[in-house]
């Protein structure tokens, strides 16, 4: 903080600037510092997730997601990948071939798995089934070799129902070189990807809308009871890292997705760099059933109260053009 508001200093010479000038100048400098939080975008269920609209495909939904993080120069985002979904599917696998050549990717285990159905045993089968297509993409000349994909994202953030499967999940993810790829903030955003593909094929523009105004205020609703989960268990802001998932609905809502991250303060990092945070080093320890978010587990192991918050449109979503 202290260099920021010395070079602020510095520059700009008082005797050249109005005194208002040079204030306000301040007054950005502070608001930004104190505003300013990393965050991680990562991705989930490539090469993709929900239902398509009628005559358009994976390829196209990665082609022009992709063009948006590129342009809004978002930093590399790591995409999570279930491998089944390229059997018999040229246009996932043409799809995937374009997400790894340009961004990181890592284990969503190769059947997405569910943890709390299933033993640990069963897990970990399905977290190696995934593994030769990680290694095939990340092969030398593939556009993206050196890519780290020993990350695991938990399908569904089940982490295990009982102490002892998440244990020794958790034992085995670490002997096998795994980190664990965490979440801390998360709309269910996959909701609007088969809501929309619906709409379109319907051409409602109405209700299209809707959607874009209901994403948008459910996101701005759940980043700031993230963060206020936050200060509740830890006592300050933490870096975070925010789900999303690949589909129908994520090039067209993605614009104005991260003007909302920029407008709410959020500094875009690698997910590497939010994990540098200690608390992704934290383990509630404990057997949860659908508990969510680390945030959310950790809610639940110190009992805290949730804030007040409005909850997503569920049952709209699930009715809207219909
Ligand atoms: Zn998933």
């Amino acid at each position: 903080m202290k260099n920021l508001v010395g070079t602020v200093r510095c520059s700009f010479s008082a005797s050249l600037w109005p005194k208002a000038a040079v204030l306000s100048l301040l007054l950005v400098a502070f608001a930004g510092l104190g505003a300013a939080q990393k965050l991680a975008i990562t991705i989930d269920d490539l090469p993709q997730n929900g239902a398509l609209p009628p005559g358009v495909t994976r390829v196209d939904i990665t082609r022009d997601t992709l063009a948006v993080l590129k342009k809004r120069h978002v930093p590399p985002v790591y995409g999570f990948i279930n491998a089944k979904k390229l059997e018999g599917s040229v246009d996932g696998a043409e799809a995937l071939k374009l997400w790894t050549a340009a961004e990181p990717f890592g284990n969503h285990t190769y059947t997405h798995i569910d943890l709390e159905a299933n033993t640990a045993e069963a897990f970990e089968r399905d977290v190696e089934q995934n593994e030769p297509t990680l290694e095939l993409l990340a092969k030398p000349g593939s556009g993206n070799s050196g890519n780290d994909w020993h990350w695991l994202r938990y399908p569904y953030l089940h982490e295990g129902d009982t102490v002892e499967k998440r244990r020794a999940v958790r034992e085995y993810l670490t002997k096998r070189g795994y980190k664990i790829a965490q979440v801390t903030l998360d709309w269910e955003d996959y909701m609007w990807n088969s809501a929309y593909a619906r709409c379109a094929a319907k051409n409602d523009k109405k209700s299209i809308e809707w959607l874009r105004t209901s994403y948008l205020s459910t996101a701005s609703e759940f980043l700031d009871l993230g963060r206020a989960q936050a200060k509740l268990i830890y006592g300050h802001e933490i870096n975070y890292v925010l789900l999303m998932h690949l589909g129908a609905f994520s090039s067209t809502i993605m614009p104005d997705a991260l003007d909302l991250l920029k407008k709410k303060g959020f500094k875009l990092v690698t997910l590497e760099e939010a994990e540098s945070d200690p608390v992704y080093q934290g383990d509630p320890d404990i057997g949860l059933h659908d508990a969510g978010t680390l945030l959310d587990q950790m809610m639940q192991l110190k009992q805290i109260k949730y804030p007040e918050h409005v909850e997503k449109p569920y049952k709209d979503l699930q009715s809207v053009c219909q």
